[in-house]
């Protein structure tokens, strides 16, 4: 999203709010799924030489849970501040700024590293794979209850 910044450069005001929605297909990537439009707030502020940009997103995003696999999906809402300095970004800073690769670099520094469907996901197991929030397995009452793991060999038995 390009942001018109003229009556910052010259001076004419100097603070400028802005609001828009940037398309889920701008932020995505391989490793990142948005689901919604990303709801962008913000304000821009001229100090000294440097542009102040303080921006607010707010979107859902699935992900990928890091202990069963599964995918699932998240709210997000992300603020954050960067300074562009005016002398140093001569050809990147003239009277428009496009804020979606800023907006872009900071979801994606925000994302968890090891994201987790819930605080109380118990995960695949180990031994089978199956996933322990939906299912259980045998291998599970093995560790737990050695009865039981007498009597599914039985049953294994007879068959
Ligand atoms: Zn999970
Ligand atoms: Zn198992």
């Amino acid at each position: 999203m390009i942001i018109n910044i003229s009556e910052l450069i010259n001076r004419y005001r100097s603070s400028k709010y802005f609001e828009f929605h940037l398309k889920p297909e701008k932020i995505s990537d391989e490793y990142l799924t948005v689901l919604t439009p990303v709801k962008v707030k913000g304000n821009i502020s001229l100090v000294n030489d440097e542009l102040i940009v303080e921006i607010r997103a707010e979107f859902s995003a699935e992900l990928n849970c890091s202990r069963c696999t599964s995918e699932f999906t998240k709210d997000f809402d992300i603020a954050f501040t960067e300074a562009l300095d005016l002398n140093d970004n001569q050809e990147s800073i003239e009277e428009h700024l496009d804020l979606t690769e800023l907006i872009r670099d900071n979801i994606l520094v925000n994302m968890p590293i090891k994201p987790i469907c819930s605080d109380d996901c118990r995960g695949l197991c180990p031994v089978c794979g199956t996933n322990k929030n939906t299912n259980d397995c045998n291998c599970e009452s093995e560790q737990f209850d050695p009865r039981l793991s007498v009597l599914s060999n039985l049953l294994n038995e007879d068959e």
